[in-house]
């Protein structure tokens, strides 16, 4: 998460309790058919805890530095995402080798060394121009003035293994003949705690054409447990879902429902919430340019951007379930007859 104070005007929008609002919203609840559920539990079940934590203390270690754009270790921990997706056989959209979507420094006015978001993807067996996109940023904010490592292990390395993990779970169901329709791209951002940068360049820059990317969700800090949820660990912040298609939250809701039970909480949700979270991270990028998004968040915690953010803390049962959620929502999106409606704006 980037860490902004903003003065905001807010809006309120009274809701509409009109008995034809509620038969459209009981429509599109009637409409979602929940696609192959019996592969979605399947291969869910290929993301597990203990591959989750393999790659989170690679990933979170001190040899990465804290993950600073552009730094040495930022550029290591980069590489083993590259690595990881050549060693699965998960391509990149760019083809060959290149899983680098190079980012110059003087996009960052200079300030940092040039980075890269890493790409991979799933291609779709039968509208392949359409993608969903999972994103998570893999930068953090390095060392501080003492030499202390900021290890970024909720922040955001949570966020880049499940991507790790939901990709290496839609290759092998595509290599058992479940591909998805649509295609998906797992795309690693980069600057993301210097002001979104990574996700604004992408979209400035897009492999798929925005009109065709069906939706985004956005995955920064699932791997641990906030104040507020202490006593019942069994949540997950939802925001955006509901901004820009009605059904994209109806269809979160009904996975959640089918398959995990989780209290999907939507307190940061709220139109006038003061930490506007909604603003904080990448997906917003995505939201700016009309596509419907949902960021997955545990909210902060005492260790939020401090150097006490280390695996250790990590709830990987937690965080396993919450992975096994977006992937599970991923593939409905990607697998559903119709893409999803925008009816917001
Ligand atoms: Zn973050």
């Amino acid at each position: 998460m980037k860490v902004i104070l903003f003065a905001s005007a807010f809006v309120l929008v009274g809701s509409c309790a009109t008995l034809s609002h509620k038969e459209k919203i009981q429509a599109i609840k009637d409409n979602i058919k929940i696609h192959q559920p019996n592969h979605i539990e399947q291969f869910a079940q290929t993301i597990t805890a203990s591959e989750l934590k393999e790659h989170l203390y690679v990933f979170s270690s001190d040899s990465l530095k804290g993950r600073k754009v552009g730094s040495t270790g930022h550029k290591k921990g980069v590489k083993y995402l590259k690595d990881y997706y050549i060693s699965e056989d998960i391509a990149s959209p760019y083809g060959g080798l290149n899983y680098y979507q190079n980012i110059p420094n003087a996009y960052f006015d200079n300030k940092y060394n040039s980075s890269e978001n890493v790409l991979a993807y799933i291609k779709g067996t039968e509208k392949p121009k359409e993608v969903i996109i999972i994103s998570a940023h893999h930068d953090h904010l390095g060392i501080d003035l003492d030499g202390n490592i900021y290890n970024g292990a909720d922040d955001n390395g949570s966020g880049t293994v499940a991507l790790m993990e939901m990709a290496q779970a839609f290759k092998e169901a595509k290599n058992n003949g479940y591909g998805p329709k649509r295609s998906i791209l797992f795309l690693h951002v980069t600057a993301e705690e210097v002001g979104l940068q990574g996700s604004k360049y992408y979209t400035e820059n897009p492999v798929f054409l925005l009109k065709n990317t069906i939706a985004n969700l956005n995955i920064d800090m699932i791997g641990r447990v906030d104040k507020y949820h202490v006593e019942d660990p069994n949540y997950v912040y939802i925001i955006g879902a509901n901004r820009l298609s009605t059904e994209l939250f109806y269809i979160s809701e009904a996975i959640n429902d089918a398959f995990f039970d989780i209290d999907l909480d939507y307190k940061y949700n709220a139109e006038h919430e003061l930490n506007r979270y909604y603003y904080r991270s990448d997906h917003y990028n995505f939201a700016n340019h009309n596509i419907p998004v949902i960021f997955y968040f545990n909210g902060e915690h005492g260790d939020y951007h401090k150097v006490t953010d280390t695996p250790d803390k990590i709830n990987f049962q937690l965080l396993e379930k919450r992975t096994r959620l977006i992937f599970a929502t991923a593939w409905q999106l990607a697998n559903q007859k119709n893409r999803i409606i925008i009816d917001k704006s």
